[in-house]
Order: structure tokens, then sequence, then C-alpha cells
């Protein structure tokens, strides 16, 4: 029974986090079931992480085959999946170096510190790192400083110092931030925990041809936008630029835990010493990892990701015409907002979840969907359903 669960986690675990009342047990593909064999559409995807569905043979296999052989060695050897994946990401992208870690904070902390080392190096020192406002880079105390959200931070001073928080999608925001002590602007392409925020087409590539101007590194965290979820395999290729150094954790394993941070040659300031990790690209969730990064290229799951985006933003477009308190549908890909005109998101999660399908309150008044990226259209159909359902029950 579910209820036994929530009750066993109400009394051991740290109440840190609100949770639905659900007991996952069993996932497959884009469905999961509870304790109690209720089945849910996954519209979440374990937080936009199982980007080619719940427990798909490749990835299953894959860890399999790996738990066999060889699961944990040390850094201190050269092990064949870790440069499998290394290789798989690099040819694939327009960087050249990676370093891998196991999560988004993980490896945002490491481009944090590639950033102070290139300002050390060539930039006099510069050590100022320009993030956005209503940006989210983890939870640890340097990644909290660098989101761009007061209540992250509140409870938790002192904090790292060192970041400047801007207006996002305003270029002269930047502009005027930048002194001579500004390392690198730090960016996510689309803001995922902030609500789904798109930029104007060209803010990208004005904030790179700013960065390029005066020698600053252009940072792009693609913790949530990486691995197809937003239509190209990184988001930066939707936006038409090349960071000089990009991040990457959620969807690059499939589920499994694993992060990275990438960089350009001449980003690249970190050399021997000046970082390091017991687990960061072990055997098995390197091989996980590039059994899901392989699967996504050969099936082009980004492409499918931008297919079946318009087709689930179609259809929400009919209910915000059916709904008067729906105002907008907003999305990239298969990363997409449904804006209420109050704050009704907990009343309709409640309706949702009984209606079997799984969403995420992003913000108080929107509702974000981030399905795997291999959702066929009758799942959506069938999810858009489930989710008119609900919206006729509040
Ligand atoms: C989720 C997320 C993070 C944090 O990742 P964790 O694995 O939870 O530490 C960082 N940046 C972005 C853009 C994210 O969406």
């Amino acid at each position: 029974m579910s209820t036994d669960w929530i009750n066993v986690e109400k009394k051991y675990y740290a109440q840190t986090v609100r949770r639905q009342p659900i007991v996952i047990i069993r996932g497959k593909g884009s469905k999961v079931w509870d304790v109690d064999g209720k089945e849910y559409l996954d519209f979440t995807a374990g937080w936009a992480v199982c980007n080619i569905g719940h427990n798909h043979p490749a990835l299953v296999e894959a860890i399999q085959e790996q738990a066999q052989q060889l699961i944990q060695t040390s850094n201190a050897y050269y092990t064949i999946p870790q440069l499998k994946l290394a290789k798989i990401l690099i040819d694939n992208s327009s960087l050249d170096r990676i370093f891998l870690c196991h999560s988004g904070l993980e490896a945002n902390e490491g481009a944090i510190k590639l950033a102070r080392r290139y300002g050390l190096t060539k930039r006099d020192g510069a050590y100022e790192i320009i993030t956005a406002l209503n940006s989210f880079h983890g939870r640890s105390v340097t990644t909290i400083a660098a989101t761009g959200q007061a209540h992250y931070q509140e409870k938790f001073k002192p904090l790292t110092s060192g970041f400047v928080h801007v207006e996002f999608n305003d270029l002269s925001a930047i502009m005027e931030a930048t002194s001579h002590k500004t390392a690198a602007v730090f960016l996510e392409p689309v803001q995922g925990e902030g609500g789904v925020n798109i930029p104007s087409n060209d803010y990208l590539k004005n904030v790179q041809t700013w960065c390029r101007q005066h020698n600053i590194l252009f940072m792009l965290d693609e913790v949530q936008t990486g691995m197809g979820r937003l239509g190209s395999l990184f988001g930066y290729q939707e936006f038409d630029v090349q960071p000089d150094v990009m991040t990457l954790a959620k969807g690059l394993g499939g589920g499994v835990p694993i992060g990275a941070f990438m960089s350009t040659n001449s980003a690249m300031s970190l050399t021997y010493g000046d970082h390091g990790s017991t687990f960061g690209g072990n055997p098995l969730t390197s091989a996980a990892a590039y059994a899901v990064t392989k699967h996504i290229i050969d099936n082009d799951l980004a492409a499918n990701a931008r297919t079946m985006g318009k087709y689930l933003m179609n259809l929400l477009e009919g209910l915000k015409s059916q709904f008067s308190f729906i105002t907008e549908i907003r999305g990239r890909g298969l990363l997409i907002a449904i804006e209420f005109d109050d704050d009704i998101s907990a009343r309709v999660l409640e309706k949702t979840n009984h209606a079997g399908i799984l969403l995420n309150a992003v913000k108080p008044n929107a509702l974000r969907l981030m399905p795997a990226l291999n959702i066929t259209t009758e799942e959506i159909t069938q999810g858009v359903e489930r989710i008119e359902k609900a919206l006729t029950q509040l």
C-alpha cells in the first residue's frame, strides 16, 4: 500500500522535499506503475533524465554487461567505457575536452573552477561569473550562489562569493555587469527550473559575441537542455552558438547518475592536480551513458523530440482555447510549460495524478512537461486527454 511507505518516509527521511503521494515501483518506456498497480504516463521522465524512456533495453543491457565486467577502479588508471563516452560526446559536439562526474551541481562546480583558473591565468586574476536571475545551477553552497533565485540562498549564507546576477534575455544587463573582474558568463540556453523561460533567438548569439570581444568565457549549463531535450543533441545548436564550456548531467545517463563538463582546448585551463573525483566517469555509469548517448544519436531522438514537441504543443494550444484560465503554452522540443492565470498548479497536480499522468508544478502558476524523447503520438494524445479530464474536474 502507498500509505505504508509514505509513513515510513515521514518517520525516517529528512523532510526536505514535498513529494506527490505516489510510490513508484516500476517503469517501462513512458509509463510507470505505483505500488498499488496504478499506471501513469510519465511526463516528468525522472526529471528530464530518462530521455530514452524508463528501463530501455539498450541501457539495461549496458549496465548488466558492465556490472559483470568491472564496476569501479580509480581515475589513477585508464578505463575503456569512460574513454568511449568521452570520444562520442566530443565527436558529436563543438567541444574538445571532457571531465566526468556524477551530477549537475558537480558538473557546474567543475565549470566554475575552470572559469576561475581561466581568469587567473588568462585575464589577470578575474574571478567573477555573471549568471541569470531565475536560473538554476544546483544545490551546493557554490552552485546556489550561482543560481539567481534568493529562496535557495537565504538560509545558507555566507555563500561562495564572485557571482553577479542579471536579468535573463537582456544583453545590455550583461554588458553593464561586465568589468575587469569578469571571467565568464554562465547561462542555461532555456531556463528549466526557473519556469521554461525561452530567450529571444539572437540573445545567446549576442552574448557569445560580447564574450569573445572581451576574452570572457561563454559557458552554458546544458544539464537540462542537453542530450536532445530541445530538439537538437545540445541546446546550443538550437541557437546557433558554440560555447567555450558546457555542462551536462540529467539526460546523459538516462537514469544513471552521471554529469560532465566539457570545454574547448583554448578554454581548458585546468591542469594536473586542479580537479579530480573518486567515482567520476567510473566504468558502470560511463558504460550506461555511452549506451544512452549512442542510442540518442543513432535513432536521432533529438529530431523526434522536435516533432513530438510540436505535436504536443499543438494539442496543448487546443486545451488553451478550451480553458480560459490557461494563459500560455511555451516550450522548445520536449521542454514545455503550461501557464495559468492563478496559482492553481498544486490543485491541478492532485487531479492529474488521479487521472494517471505525472507532471511537475514548476511554478505556483505553471506546469512543466518533459517526457521521454522517444514518446509516441499515441502516448502524447492519451496524456493530453488525461490532462483535459483533470482540468475539467477542477
Ligand atoms: C537539475 C539542474 C541542475 C542540478 O543538477 P543536479 O544533478 O540536481 O545537481 C543544474 N543545472 C540545471 C540547468 C538543472 O536543470
